[in-house]
């Protein structure tokens, strides 16, 4: 007998994808009745840890009510009104179907130039427009926003390499930018052979941007030194506080230098989406490269970024491949090559455009731009009434859509972990200026200003908690 994995039955098969359908909309249309997270029972946590390589099928059925008791109810909760921790999207539903017809057609998203391939350019344009880029500039969606300046980095690199390799290479490149540069960066030196001792932390001022006039006086002292500035990293809103680095000094600085201009717009980059905001991200346009995700401020599902090389020539330089196999053709299938596979990392590709263009659609950008200047202003809210409680401390300016604050006097580590298990509220933590501190980040179209007084009455009674028990 022949076999496939189609279901032997589509009429049953199509019962419980409509059930799987109709339960996830209902956990998803309650979730504010839900807590923000749960922690796992044990025995859950054993029976998922413990499950021996399953050698013989059953039932989808069977495998679909495990996933119900078992997954569903667990995740990291950053779907909830109330979660606020790093910096997680929370998916829309259209999204999410929007991921079904992806992979239910599932294109193979290299190049081939049919309809899929096509979605993925309008979409490309769009973004490049939304970001005022030219046409012409290198494009391409990827995973994450660690990807995407992963590209910026590597085309910044190659060209600076201008054709040599870094076998035997004396030269001693720096890549610079401020304290508040997220992680990515020295992964990504490292990936790219350069070492993480090649990115010089820069200080901020106190508003946690990038001092540009200690930046230009830096790069003075290591030019007579002979070292080669390579890049500048500047960020669009850094994760600990949405802090914007000064965008038009820095592009004036690395075009007066001709250094490569890098900007991580991860979260930050969207707010050009909001009217009001746009102002404030002004010289965003002239970098070189920009990296911006989808999965974050612009609310789609988990994973979609966006790279922008302003020399689409010089990235094809950096990903190009070619091979036998793979050589275009005038016509057929191959028409038209693999022109994504030639702008980064992987060859096979997923349809990540398909949500990213059906909701750009049907939402419109207006309407996306108001739900970000709405989670702009709720930080507004969220800073004001902190900064005039009485027992509550105002940690670094919220010039976006991030807060930082404590409750003096009590262990803030001991009260966010509280605050966490007890399913009320999500918010994250970080270090300033030696302090640790709970950080509020806004990128979740769900939240209501409800949500935030929500999030304030239990941080207040933990810290009265905690100040009681202390004493
Ligand atoms: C989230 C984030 C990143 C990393 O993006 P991923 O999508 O998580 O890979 C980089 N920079 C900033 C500022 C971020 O907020």
């Amino acid at each position: 007998m022949q076999e496939t994995l189609d279901p032997q039955d589509w009429d049953q098969f199509g019962t419980l994808a409509q059930t799987m359908l109709s339960d996830m909309l209902n956990h998803l249309s309650s979730l504010s009745e839900q807590p923000a997270w749960r922690e796992m029972p044990t025995q859950v946590r054993q029976s998922l840890q413990q499950e021996p390589l399953p050698l013989t099928g059953q039932p989808e059925a069977e495998v679909y009510s495990q996933f119900l008791e078992q997954v569903r109810p667990y995740p990291n909760g950053n779907l909830h009104p109330r979660f606020f921790g790093w910096v997680q999207g929370n998916g829309t539903p259209l999204a999410m179907m929007a991921e079904m017809l992806a992979s239910g057609l599932n294109p193979h998203m290299a190049g081939f130039d049919q309809a899929p391939a096509l979605v993925e350019q309008r979409v490309l344009g769009w973004l490049r427009e939304l970001m005022g880029f030219p046409p012409e500039c290198g494009a391409l969606l990827v995973g994450g926003g660690t990807m995407a300046n992963l590209i910026g980095l590597t085309v910044a690199r190659d060209r600076w390499l201008d054709g040599q390799t870094l076998l035997g290479n004396s030269r001693r490149p720096v890549v610079y930018g401020s304290s508040q540069t997220h992680a990515w960066v020295t992964k990504a030196l490292r990936l790219l052979g350069l070492g993480s001792q090649t990115f010089k932390v820069m200080a901020c001022d106190s508003d946690y941007r990038i001092d540009v006039p200690d930046l230009r006086r830096q790069l003075q002292r290591d030019l007579s030194e002979g070292l080669e500035p390579m890049a500048i990293v500047g960020t669009v809103g850094t994760v600990n506080t949405g802090a914007v680095d000064p965008l038009n000094e820095l592009a004036d600085l690395c075009a007066d230098q001709q250094i490569w201009l890098h900007l991580d717009g991860a979260f930050g980059a969207l707010a050009r989406l909001a009217p009001k905001l746009r102002g404030r991200l002004e010289g965003l346009e002239r970098a070189d490269s920009l990296a911006f995700d989808l999965h974050k401020w612009m609310y789609l599902p988990f994973e979609c970024a966006c790279a922008l090389v302003r020399d689409a020539q010089a990235q094809r330089q950096s990903f190009g491949l070619e091979g036998s196999y793979i050589e275009p053709e005038t016509r057929g299938v191959i028409a038209g090559g693999l022109p994504f596979a030639q702008l980064g990392v992987e060859l096979t590709r997923n349809f990540k455009a398909l949500k990213v263009w059906m909701c750009l659609k049907s939402y419109g950008v207006e309407k996306i731009g108001r739900i970000i200047q709405q989670n702009v202003d709720q930080a507004t809210y969220l800073a004001e009434k902190v900064a005039s409680h009485p027992e509550l401390e105002l940690a670094a300016p919220a010039p976006l859509n991030v807060v930082c604050f404590s409750y003096p006097g009590v262990d803030n580590r001991e009260l966010l972990t509280r605050l966490q298990i007890s399913g009320k509220a999500v918010p994250s933590g970080t270090t300033l200026n030696g302090q640790f501190v709970l950080r509020v980040c806004l990128v979740n179209h769900r939240t209501r200003l409800t949500d935030l007084d929500l999030l304030l009455d239990s941080v207040v009674a933990l810290g009265q908690e905690l100040r009681l028990e202390s004493s």
